[in-house]
């Protein structure tokens, strides 16, 4: 058995007041900043033993990058898909699984070829993409698997 995990943390620049604010990787709300109060934009790594907490229990939709060290595509994705996350702060918490260091969490999403994009929403994964894609897709992307369906309540 390893060590409890320490809470993790990252360091993020808000984006309306500049002011650097400590976000935790898993939360039960969508940080905000400790200046303005507007919502952070919230991006953490994630492994095979803490992607339940991080990724599944999440209280916002996550899109999850499914990256390789070696994979000269989702160096081109990465910058996307934080663009999109400080964009829909608030809205999407973006959760980045390095495969290689994440055996059972490949197994699981079958990823055969990386980057893989899911997008989950109350641990359900409800879109796939495999491959990359220039930031304008991977937008267009999100907003189709995030749309309300027919016959939600507005
Ligand atoms: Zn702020």
């Amino acid at each position: 058995m390893s060590a409890p995990a320490k809470p993790r943390t990252s360091v993020v620049t808000c984006p309306h007041c500049g002011r650097r604010n400590r976000v935790p990787a898993a939360a039960a709300s969508v940080p905000k900043c400790g200046n303005c109060h507007n919502a952070l934009p919230w991006i953490a790594d994630a492994g095979d033993d803490d992607f339940a907490e991080v990724a599944e229990r999440s209280p916002i939709p996550v899109v999850v990058d499914l990256w390789a060290t070696w994979c000269g595509p989702c160096r081109m994705v990465s910058p996307a898909l934080e663009q999109l996350a400080t964009e829909r702060a608030g809205d999407i918490k973006l959760v980045k699984v390095e495969i290689d260091a994440a055996p059972r969490l490949a197994q699981r999403f079958e990823v055969r070829a990386v980057p893989t994009l899911l997008v989950m929403r109350d641990g359900e994964v409800i879109a796939r993409q495999p491959g990359a894609a220039p930031v304008a897709a991977l937008r267009r992307w999100l907003d189709q698997a995030l749309q309300p369906k027919e016959g939600d309540k507005q």
